[in-house]
């Protein structure tokens, strides 16, 4: 008799057991430690976010994304040949995108499904991709799970490789969208749109360009991406660095060469422990001589466990099996009759509580992590985060941590204060001198903001940021009354989601209904009505600053580093589902909502 067993069935990656850090906080589960414990570790959180606001009192401001003069050339474009020149585009399309990364490409795909034909990228890199076109650093990868992230895999009948995609998968799908959707055709690449204006006599937005072309366009969506320019913290003397450097978004490979080996004789400093840094940092300790990482802050990095998806799954899976993802996501979990009678008995100060309690023993799990895996004690301390989950951006790397186990890897703890100096030789902490070759700032990108190095006029001449003076106004964060066939995507007041493709699509689908219906019914124009700009705007206020959570957190961009703000000024704090579901309620009355011409 053979004893050869049967392999064992592989692990369904969509299907395997949760990643402990992925874990929901349930309201309904009590936790069992005295509230002492809890209230002492809020303390000591509380006590790391105002060690950094004494430091910064600025907030915002302490970041520069002006990026020229002596900054300019953190902003060149490592992955693209300078641009040869061209003519100047004067024609008309119907619909014209201002970027070409995800939300132009998930929306264009529903724009073509209804017909349309007239459709034109304008698009500041070298190719289609956005994010995933700009950010080529070693290790890029997406922590969401690919089967959710990447957009429109029903159309493109693709099934990702693992569980989570890397980059160069992402910009690959990316640039598939363009090709199966035609989007290539009349795209205009190495391209910045500067002005968009919008001409009521023709009823046409035009819009300039810094290579000089006057296009038009009947719509125009600015899908300029949420985190899309460049950002540098403004620190002394920077300019004066005599090594090379760059920003993480625009890694370059041409110093570096592909393999990293360019690195091998050098000693490389980063800036900045955010999401980008924790991939690039575990990849650079390999190749480089010496790393030294200049932490203000750590991240909070959990268990990534990537595993390669189940041909057998994916050959089984029904058309339409990722649109069921995103409803059942949008959903949310399902609770029993019981459990809803449960949390609507629950105080809400006593819901608050539990989920603070959770969170923090979720943070602690984390620091167990660090203790675990780096070998040093006072490094495994500094790399502690002291804030809330998801104050910050979470992580999810499984050579991060151990990165600091090397002989050659440097942590360089501020301890909140952050790296204030560099000299022609380097950075400077506490008076030491860090001598560097290659400095890489991955300090991060503008949030959310709509006109990114464009100026948008609408009716009366008004240009977007003048009408938003006194806070913000829209309808769902995408139209804005007075700028006729404008379309907002990825900007404020919008819902904002962990998994950005899902509400981005909400997004696409909704631009191309209204597209499709001033279309049909034989309009040129649609504009958000007045009153149901004013009931947004509301809805807006009414769901945000429900709990102190955001003003509790460490500084960072989903705070807006501690400052206070409108709460008009932000993201909408209603559920997905809400968002959803209100966007669904307005289309059934499009004539009450909008002013159609
Ligand atoms: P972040 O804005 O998240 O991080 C910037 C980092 O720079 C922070 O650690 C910040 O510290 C630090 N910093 C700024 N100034 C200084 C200074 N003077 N000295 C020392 N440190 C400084 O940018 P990222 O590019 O990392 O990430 C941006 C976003 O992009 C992420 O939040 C995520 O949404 C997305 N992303 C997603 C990825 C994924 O899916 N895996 C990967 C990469 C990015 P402090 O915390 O104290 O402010």
């Amino acid at each position: 008799m053979s004893d050869t067993k049967e392999p064992a069935p592989p692990v369904r990656a969509a299907d395997r057991p949760p990643v402990p850090g992925r874990v929901l906080f349930d309201p309904l589960r009590p936790v069992d430690k005295p509230q002492d414990y809890y209230d002492r570790i809020k303390q000591k959180f509380a006590e790391a976010r105002d060690l950094r606001l004494s430091y910064r009192p600025e907030g915002r401001s302490q970041y520069t994304s002006d990026l020229t003069g002596d900054l300019a050339r953190y902003e060149i474009d490592p992955h693209a040949e300078a641009p040869e020149s061209r003519d100047p585009i004067t024609d008309t399309v119907e619909c014209l995108f201002i970027g070409g990364g995800f939300s132009a490409l998930l929306t264009a795909a529903r724009l073509r499904e209804r017909g349309v034909q007239s459709i034109r990228i304008v698009e500041r890199g070298g190719d289609v991709g956005g994010t995933w076109y700009w950010n080529r650093y070693p290790g890029v990868a997406c922590d969401v799970s690919a089967y959710d992230y990447l957009p429109l895999l029903d159309e493109m009948n693709y099934v990702p490789g693992s569980f989570y995609a890397k980059g160069p998968e992402i910009f690959a799908h990316c640039q598939a969208i363009a090709r199966r959707y035609d989007l290539y055709d009349l795209a205009v690449f190495q391209t910045t749109v500067t002005s968009t204006t919008w001409d009521a006599k023709a009823k046409l937005w035009r819009i300039g360009t810094d290579r000089g072309d006057m296009m038009s366009a009947r719509f125009v969506i600015c899908a300029n991406g949420t985190l899309s320019k460049p950002k540098l913290s403004k620190i002394d003397g920077m300019e004066r660095f005599e090594g090379y450097s760059f920003h993480s978004s625009r890694f370059d490979y041409n110093y570096t060469n592909d393999d990293l080996s360019g690195l091998q004789d050098k000693v490389i400093g980063i800036i900045g422990t955010g999401a980008s840094a924790v991939q690039i940092i575990p990849r650079v300790a390999k190749a480089a001589k010496e790393l030294y990482v200049f932490q203000r802050t750590p991240s909070a990095i959990d268990i990534r466990d990537d595993t390669a998806t189940d041909p057998q799954w994916a050959a089984g899976l029904q058309p339409g099996w990722q649109r069921e993802r995103r409803e059942k996501h949008m959903r949310g979990p399902i609770l029993t009759e019981q459990q809803k009678i449960d949390l609507a008995n629950l105080p809400r100060e006593e819901k608050i509580r539990r989920q603070e309690n959770q969170n923090i023993e979720h943070m602690m799990r984390i620091h167990r992590r660090v203790e675990e895996i780096v070998q040093d004690k006072a490094t495994a301390e500094a790399l502690k985060p002291w804030y809330m989950h998801r104050c910050k951006r979470p992580c999810y790397d499984d050579e991060y941590l151990p990165a600091f186990n090397r002989p050659n890897v440097h942590l360089v703890d501020t301890n909140g204060r952050g790296i204030t100096e560099v000299n022609k030789n380097g950075p400077v902490f506490d008076g030491r001198e860090y001598p560097l070759d290659v400095l890489i700032y991955a300090t991060g990108f503008e949030v959310q903001v709509t006109g990114i190095y464009n100026e948008i006029r609408g009716e009366n001449g008004l240009e977007l940021n003048e009408k938003y003076a006194d806070g913000m106004r829209t309808v769902f964060g995408i139209h804005s009354q007075g700028y006729p066939n404008l379309f907002i995507m990825g900007g404020y007041q919008a819902s904002f989601q962990f998994n950005l493709t899902f509400m981005l699509q909400t997004q696409g689908d909704h631009i191309a209904d209204c597209i499709q219906y001033v279309r049909e019914h034989g309009f040129t124009t649609i504009d958000a009505a007045p009153e149901t700009e004013q009931w947004w705007v509301d809805e807006v206020i009414r769901n945000r600053g429900k709990t102190n959570r955001n003003k509790e957190c460490t500084p960072g961009y989903y705070n807006f580093e501690g400052e206070s703000n409108r709460r008009q000024d932000g993201n909408y704090n209603g559920s997905f589902l809400q968002y959803y579901t209100h966007m669904t309620e307005v289309k059934k009355e499009m004539e009450r909502h909008f002013r159609f011409g």
